[in-house]
């Protein structure tokens, strides 16, 4: 699992797309860990796609305080996108697109975006609901974890004793609280808790 390297030495400007998910949760607390750790001048800024009716900027800036805390470190959080498309993947990207448009006009140029999306696991691919995941890197958007399903986050979540991580996080695309249980990503998350044999806290 690729961990401690998102931040180049040569970056100037580092963005991440967090929804208050449990990926971009484990993402966001990585990359300011690395940067404490490396003592590094790197500006970073995290973008949210506040998708309609779902409390994502809430839920994203409930984790972004708790990992201010963890990591000792400041986080900016900018909300984009906002397009009402009918499927969320297609709002993520719209988000995307907004974020880089925003950036041409900042003094320093962007290096990175990440994107934490997992893949589809082949367990999961006829549910209901699946969504179009591509786990490409493209342009100046990196997908680091696109081969990996969503069971290993948890598992790295568990083994690396991040388990506070675990309640403030929010997945369901239906509920803008708590967690429905049936809608594709409800479904996927219990699915990568049960292959780890864990209780999710957030249910
Ligand atoms: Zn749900």
């Amino acid at each position: 699992m690729k961990t401690d390297n998102f931040i180049l030495d040569s970056y100037n400007k580092v963005g991440l797309f967090v929804s208050g998910g449990l990926d971009s949760s484990l993402m966001l607390y990585l990359i300011t860990k690395e940067i404490k750790e490396k003592k590094s001048n790197v500006e970073f800024i995290t973008y949210t796609v506040d998708q309609h009716g779902k409390n994502t900027k809430t839920h994203a800036d409930d984790i972004i305080k708790v990992i201010e805390k963890l990591n000792d470190i400041k986080i900016t959080n900018v909300k984009v996108g906002g397009q009402d498309y009918a499927h969320s993947d297609f709002e993520i990207m719209y988000g995307v697109l907004d974020a880089l448009n925003r950036e041409r006009f900042t003094e320093k140029m962007i290096d990175m975006i990440y994107l934490a999306a997992t893949c589809v696991p082949d367990d999961l691919k006829n549910a209901d609901g699946v969504p179009k995941r591509h786990p490409q890197s493209f342009f100046k958007v990196s997908q680091p974890w696109g081969e990996l399903s969503k069971d290993k986050i948890v598992e790295y979540i568990l083994n690396n004793n991040l388990l506070d991580l675990i309640p403030i996080t929010h997945s369901c695309t239906v509920l803008g609280q708590g967690h429905c249980g049936k809608c594709w990503n409800c479904v996927e998350r219990i699915w990568a808790f049960e292959k780890n044999n864990a209780k999710d806290s957030a249910f």
